[in-house]
């Protein structure tokens, strides 16, 4: 799934348990649970080639969608730390896959296991784009719904 979602769904789990080393530790495994189900993801392929001139559109794309999450975060929440730490472990599985791709030794095996095995679904590509557009748009307005109930409403 786009960083956007998963920063989302980390943070509304960082708010939503008081233990920061268990908030830590479900927002990491969080990333693998959200990668299960059918979803778009966009190219990111000249960074994995290294094409570095070329790059420049896909590193916006990053910075942009990250920023975004930063943004959305800051407008829902409390803006305790626990929140943008819980949103920043979410998305700890692509930045390993992303130095996978440019030193291939490093982490080979957790990159085996979440680009090929847990991507499963998106990878069979039986699901229509509609499908795999809408569970990233559910889960992004779940984790909001998470994230202002969890913030508000305790
Ligand atoms: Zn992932």
């Amino acid at each position: 799934m786009i960083l956007l979602v998963h920063m989302l769904f980390g943070a509304a789990l960082g708010s939503a348990i008081p233990n920061p080393f268990l908030g830590g530790i479900l927002a990491f495994l969080g990333h693998y649970f959200l990668d299960l189900f059918p979803h778009i993801e966009y190219s990111i392929d000249n960074i994995r080639s290294k094409k570095w001139q070329k790059a420049f559109p896909d590193i916006l794309k990053v910075c942009l969608d990250f920023s975004l999450a930063i943004v959305m975060i800051f407008l829902f929440s409390k803006n305790q730390p626990i929140i943008y730490l819980g949103s920043l472990i979410a998305i700890i599985p692509d930045g390993l896959t992303i130095i996978t791709s440019i030193f291939p030794k490093f982490l080979k095996r957790h990159n085996i296991v979440h680009t090929e095995k847990i991507h499963y679904l998106t990878k069979q590509k039986k699901f229509p784009l509609s499908v795999r557009i809408l569970s990233q748009v559910l889960t992004g307005m779940l984790s909001i719904a998470l994230l202002r109930y969890f913030n508000y409403f305790e």
